[in-house]
């Protein structure tokens, strides 16, 4: 058994063209598949587009959630839902080809990968380029991960390897770093990544920039890191200001100034504004980790059993 999992939120254009195009993609490889639709929170007619083309192809499944959770949520979803040996995962804008499984599947097949992803040589859109390309690279640096380098979600994965993802609950989720984090071996299959077919990016900037923040917070210490470098020189150019002060009493040639004392009042406090919020950062990362909500929640699930 094969499953495919595709995330989609306000996707009503291009639902027949994906449920398409993945169909007969998956069919080529795999006669015993699934396909699983995870409608996330849509407020248009995605789901009834969804349903529709469910009446033709039963071997599509929809799994509803109760509201907008994000893709990474939705990806989580699909992973513990999907019964496949074989599990692969796909964004729904047709950004990801769905011609490109089969590479994949022979791949990880018959050259012994557990997990193979797709690999971005190169952007058909200029949207965000070079924004992404510097956050890979940054990404890479800090947190010493460099078999991830311009990967996404896109990506298939062993029945071994989906087990351990699925085994990580925390609720700030980064799967392209935990699927490299939980290691077994990694192959790729590079593409060139399409523009999005049609419709908004449904990943805003902000919501990018916030994921980022979340892959750098739980793969790195890299905040930590800076916050201790400033510090560290910030103690050592002041005690050598203490000590210059020392002496310059001592020797009863201080100046009664207060530009170097309002200079280092400001000094300090605007870094320890910043390190606070960093930790900030931090506790609200162990206080989301503690309360231990649920990552998505299902409304309802569309497949054979179900009806
Ligand atoms: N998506 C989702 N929930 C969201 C945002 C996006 O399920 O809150 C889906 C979206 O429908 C698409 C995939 O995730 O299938 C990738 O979204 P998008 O193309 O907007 O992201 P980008 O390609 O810009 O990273
Ligand atoms: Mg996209």
């Amino acid at each position: 058994m094969f499953s495919l999992i595709i995330p989609v939120y306000n996707e009503e254009d291009l639902i027949v063209e994906l449920a398409t195009r993945s169909i007969k993609a998956v069919e080529s490889f795999a006669p015993n598949y699934e396909i699983l639709f995870i409608n996330d929170g849509s407020t248009d007619s995605t789901l009834q587009k969804l349903i529709e083309v469910r009446k033709h192809h039963s071997r599509i499944k929809i799994i509803e959630l109760s509201k907008n959770f994000g893709h990474q949520a939705a990806f989580t979803a699909g992973l513990e839902m999907a019964r496949g040996n074989y599990v692969a995962m796909m964004d729904g804008d047709l950004q990801d080809p769905p011609e490109l499984l089969a590479g994949m599947y022979r791949k990880i097949t018959l050259e012994g990968f557990d997990i193979v992803s797709g690999k971005r040589t190169g952007r058909r859109g200029k949207r965000l380029r070079i924004t992404t390309n510097l956050f890979h690279a940054f990404f890479k640096k800090v947190a010493g991960m460099d078999d991830m380098e311009n990967t996404g979600n896109f990506s298939m994965l062993n029945r071994a390897a989906v087990n351990a993802l699925v085994q990580m609950k925390e609720s700030i989720r980064y799967l392209p770093g935990m699927r490299s984090f939980i290691g077994f071996r990694q192959g790729y299959v590079e593409y060139m990544r399409d523009d999005r077919k049609k419709g908004e990016p449904k990943m805003t900037l902000g919501k990018l920039i916030l994921l980022g923040a979340d892959a750098i917070f739980s793969f790195s210490k890299f905040p930590i890191k800076v916050c201790l470098f400033l510090g560290t020189i910030g103690v050592i150019v002041f005690m050598c200001a203490g000590i210059y002060v020392l002496v310059a009493k001592i020797f009863g040639f201080a100046i009664i100034g207060w530009s170097s004392t309002v200079l280092s009042i400001y000094f300090l406090g605007s870094i320890q504004l910043v390190f606070l919020g960093v930790m900030g950062e931090y506790v609200y990362r162990i206080y989301k980790e503690s309360q231990n909500r649920p990552i998505y929640l299902i409304k309802k699930v569309y497949d054979a059993e179900s009806e």
